[in-house]
């Protein structure tokens, strides 16, 4: 996998939706701080508003093949599917902002004060993380932990990236 020669974004440019049988792939592309949409277009023509507001199609199904923009994965296994997205689009190291979205709801996550997660989180996180995060939309709080290094080792040994790529703010306890 190669970085592109000019410098990363503040934020990646790639925008997604994954068509409604790629629920664990749109999650994965969210932890990489990719605007992922996920859903069940009810026909063309809500694939092609979705194309025309700059989002790559990602499906399993054949119903649109041939649709400019649409990216018919071969891969059955999420894992599978990420990696071969990494290398159709392609995704590079530098786009990725590890962790920066929320898993949910797909919108940016903001750091908050640590005193702001007092009693919502539990005591022992509040005492051993000192960054915290958090969702704008559903407020849950994201933190640094044993879930985020499991999950690089997950993403490293799938899409050969360096551990750089994969430090992010917020962090936080994925389930
Ligand atoms: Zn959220």
């Amino acid at each position: 996998m190669h970085s592109r020669p000019e410098e990363g974004e503040a934020s990646p440019r790639k925008l997604f939706f994954a068509d409604v049988m790629l629920g664990k792939l749109a999650r994965w592309l969210r932890i990489l701080g990719f605007d992922t949409l996920y859903g069940a277009p009810a026909d063309l023509s809500e694939v092609q508003v979705l194309m025309s507001r700059g989002r790559i199609v990602l499906t399993r199904t054949r119903r649109w093949s041939g649709v400019y923009g649409v990216l018919i994965l071969e891969a059955n296994d999420p894992m599978a599917q990420l990696a071969e997205v990494a290398r159709r689009v392609p995704l590079y190291e530098d786009e990725v902002r590890f962790l920066s979205r929320c898993v949910r709801c797909n919108v940016l996550i903001h750091d908050v004060p640590r005193s702001r997660v007092f009693g919502h989180v539990p005591d022992y996180t509040y005492e051993t993380q000192e960054r915290f995060a958090q969702c704008p939309s559903c407020g849950r709080f994201y933190w640094a932990g044993s879930h985020p290094s499991r999950m690089q080792e997950h993403l490293q040994s799938t899409l050969r990236w360096k551990a750089d790529s994969l430090r992010g703010p917020g962090n936080g306890p994925i389930r």
